[in-house]
């Protein structure tokens, strides 16, 4: 019997927003309910599976509900936490579940393995590099022999610190991240399989490339980051590697760590070393080339071209208060510039805004029931740094619980639709937009607090504009103003030399 032991927090979190995430902004697991989360435990299908494209990720997807490789294995749950992106994440709850996983660690008795389950872009106040913080008090605890297999998003960043701490490293193929569950699932593989050969630790390599890029220039969908992602399944083909992943790094963060790399591990050092050098100097050669997903403007030019064009659903992106890479998620304006347009305000263009986080405007739609109408200062109360609350009077048209018993209010304004959440949430989905009455398909302009489209969207768009809205994950990262990271760095420094590619092994 193998015993590996369960733990991770996961969340990507900006410096950049003033939100400050708290314990009750995640979703905490333990016991029987954190191995429910695994498909692999629980012997179901690789969540998403259907819709993955599998000449991006590589993988071999036909896997069954009963995995082999996981026959006898005793999985032993920790600790795990997992948020939407959000702000810092409070110090005190930071230190607590570091407190817990320890014990539960000490306690657990004789481990073979861990999968640490975590995103790798933490951000908490006092800490520059979280998740290397929490390695080396893992590492303190189990000490150096239990095999640590580390599963991340692939904005995380991997710091010296994490490489040193963890044996096994992987993360996600393709932005959108529809391969989430196939990296989890390899990486939990991957473990149990080098565990049961008795080969050992394998030996890792990895190079740091100076490079810091927005995800919304690096989908997998596209040039150049398609070719990039495309080198990983062959490199990890080759005799005498295991595996190699392609971190972006996460840029909405202010500190030394963020920053692209390249991480690999297998058998034989050359392999190995060979196979991240060469990703690493693709990457490095073809920095220029990266750009935006889809045309970008400002938003008062999205909406006027929106207004006029003959496209329908016309999407917009209002990205620099994007929820879903850590956004206040209240930032008021593309709503104020939505609301200045008579033809969506008197009814002649129908528009969805999604969303705006304000519990006291839903406690407002309570009162007033459904047809009631409200006059509330809506959004703008956690980034105060940008334009404040928007005033209106609008009619409820809707008021539904949310999967957790959230409430969420939409609001209406002549063609205008506005949701309104009680917690930071981001309308990805079809579903979503169907559980609060909603229908993008047939509604000329929708504006939504995202980066890149996710699939839905995606495939509804008939045109699409990221406006590079102001908010706490602004696109435009030169308006951000850094004072930590590490220089030099692409774009930051563009005359800097070529950087070195040897990297360091373990
Ligand atoms: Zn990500």
């Amino acid at each position: 019997m193998i015993r590996i032991a369960i733990c991770g927090l996961h969340i990507e979190s900006s410096t950049f927003t003033p939100y400050m995430s708290t314990a009750a902004d995640f979703t905490q697991r333990r016991g029987q309910t954190l191995l429910e989360r695994y498909p692999w435990i629980t012997e179901s299908p690789i969540p998403g599976i259907d819709h993955v494209p599998r000449a991006i990720a590589g993988e071999e997807w036909d896997v069954p509900v009963k995995r082999p490789w996981n026959r006898g294995v005793e999985w032993v749950p920790i600790l795990h936490c997992s948020a939407l992106p959000g702000g810092r994440v409070e110090r005190l709850t930071y230190e607590k579940w570091r407190v817990e996983i320890c014990d539960g660690l000490a306690k657990a008795g004789h481990l073979d393995g861990i999968f640490f389950d975590i995103h790798g872009a933490m951000s908490v106040p006092g800490y520059d590099d979280v998740e290397g913080d929490l390695i080396n008090a893992i590492r303190d605890v189990v000490g150096p022999e239990p095999m640590v297999s580390a599963s991340m998003d692939l904005h995380g960043n991997v710091s010296e610190k994490l490489f040193a701490g963890c044996d096994l490293l992987t993360c996600y193929r393709m932005a959108p991240h529809e391969d989430a569950w196939v990296s989890r699932e390899r990486a939990a593989r991957t473990l149990c399989e080098r565990l049961r050969s008795g080969k050992g630790k394998p030996i890792k390599a990895m190079v740091t490339v100076p490079i810091l890029l927005p995800g919304e220039k690096t989908s997998t969908r596209l040039e150049p980051a398609a070719s990039l992602y495309g080198m990983v399944p062959e490199v990890a083909a080759r005799d005498g590697v295991t595996d190699v992943g392609v971190w972006i790094g996460f840029a909405w963060a202010d500190q030394p760590r963020c920053t692209a790399a390249v991480v690999g591990f297998g058998d034989d050092e050359n392999s190995v070393r060979d196979g991240v050098r060469e990703i690493a100097q693709f990457f490095w050669k073809v920095r220029h080339e990266f750009a935006f997903v889809a045309p970008t403007d400002g938003i008062e030019e999205a909406v006027d071209k929106a207004v006029v064009s003959s496209r329908r659903p016309f999407i917009i992106s209002d990205s620099g208060d994007n929820p879903g890479a850590g956004g206040a998620d209240d930032v008021t304006i593309a709503l104020s510039v939505l609301l200045a347009h008579p033809e969506i305000t008197g009814g002649d263009l129908s528009a969805i805004y999604a969303s705006i986080y304000d519990p006291e405007a839903v406690k407002l739609a309570d009162e007033a029931g459904v047809g009631g109408v409200i006059e509330a200062d809506l959004g703008g109360h956690v980034d105060t740094r940008m334009p404040g609350p928007v005033h209106l009077s609008a009619q409820v048209r809707c008021l539904v619980d949310d999967p957790g018993g959230l409430r969420t209010a939409v609001l209406g304004v002549g063609g205008l639709s506005i949701i309104v959440t009680t917690r930071r949430n981001q309308y990805t989905t079809l579903e979503q937009f169907e559980r609060v009455q909603l229908d993008p398909r047939t509604t000329d302009i929708v504006v939504v607090k995202i980066g890149y489209l996710e699939p839905d969207l995606y495939s509804l768009a008939a045109d699409w504009i990221m406006a590079l809205t102001p908010g706490g994950v602004d696109q435009d990262l030169m308006r951000l103003g850094y004072n930590h990271l590490r220089r030099p760095i692409f774009p930051f420094d563009e005359d800097m030399q070529d950087p070195d590619f040897t990297g360091i092994t373990g």
